[in-house]
């Protein structure tokens, strides 16, 4: 694996690479890796001739700044695991490298009914920091093929906008969620829970395929009222929000529409002070 720090190096390595005809697959993370950021690393590297990861905690999308400060950092066993997963190439830019000009954003992405929805609207600004981060480093990186995660569905969404806002032909593929055993979705933001809130956890994912067992059958308003009773009851301590919306829109479903459209539950809830999102599609 080669690491790469400066976006002049990597490009000048990645021409080289993409004028020998190679395509180019790109998954960027913000680190402490776990087991489902490599799922999108596998799907690169089965798909793709050379494969680059990036490693950014990106300052622009932490609307919470003591979210940014705790955000876990283990460079040196990602780089092992990177390594071990034969990544051709780690991205580790330094902030002044992405930002060369500040943080300040220089133009702001119309994300439409995206951005004042559930992540958009308890993390003000947050997707327009994902855009310019991810804006940059598809500038940099040019890749054939972005990878990334369902976990994070509505940023799929926004990616996928923002790749088409930039008239950028790649192709944008979307790994599943990757689940430890007892369901809980795997995030970085997991290091920072205690023993206790841990094993609490799973409830996030238990109320998750409460509402898809019940879909069909039970009245919305009941679901998204359980399960918020439920998260409260188990260990969670303040519930952003329990949503069930359409899969292609993410605007909330409602009491008469028809079942069978495409829908998504979705979850954002805090316990101690880690904040944790999930999602599961429901048909
Ligand atoms: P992050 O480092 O949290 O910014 O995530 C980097 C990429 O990994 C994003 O595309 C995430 O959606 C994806 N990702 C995070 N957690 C998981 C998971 N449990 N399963 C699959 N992909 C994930």
């Amino acid at each position: 694996m080669i690491i790469f720090k400066t976006a002049t190096d990597l490009r000048r390595h990645l021409d080289k690479l993409v004028s020998n005809g190679k395509t180019i697959g790109f998954a960027p993370t913000m680190g402490a890796l776990h087991q489902g950021h490599l799922l999108l690393v596998a799907a690169s590297k089965q798909q793709c001739n050379v494969s680059v990861v990036s490693i950014f905690v990106n300052p622009t999308q932490f609307n919470d700044p003591k979210d940014f400060e705790k955000y876990p950092v283990t460079i040196d066993t990602d780089c092992k695991l990177l390594e071990e997963h034969r990544v051709d190439i780690l991205f580790l830019p330094s902030v002044e490298e992405i930002y060369p000009h500040g943080i300040i954003a220089k133009r702001h992405y119309e994300l439409g009914e995206l951005e004042n929805l559930l992540e958009g609207k308890y993390r003000p600004g947050h997707f327009q920091g994902v855009c310019q981060v991810v804006e940059r480093l598809l500038e940099i990186v040019q890749p054939h093929q972005l990878f990334l995660g369902q976990k994070d569905y509505q940023q799929c969404m926004v990616l996928q906008k923002l790749v088409a806002l930039m008239g950028a032909s790649i192709t944008v593929s979307i790994a599943p969620t990757l689940r430890e055993k007892d369901g809980l979705a795997m995030s970085s933001r997991n290091l920072r829970l205690t023993k206790d809130e841990r094993e609490k956890a799973t409830a996030i994912y238990q109320q998750l395929v409460m509402i898809k067992k019940k879909f069909s059958t039970e009245k919305i308003s009941v679901l998204k009222q359980k399960a918020s009773e439920n998260l409260l009851q188990n260990g969670f301590h303040k519930i952003d929000y329990v949503e069930i919306a359409s899969a292609e829109t993410l605007l909330p479903v409602q009491e008469n529409d028809n079942r069978s459209g495409k829908a998504v539950a979705l979850v954002a809830a805090f316990i101690g002070d880690v904040r944790l999102i999930d999602n599961l599609l429901l048909n």
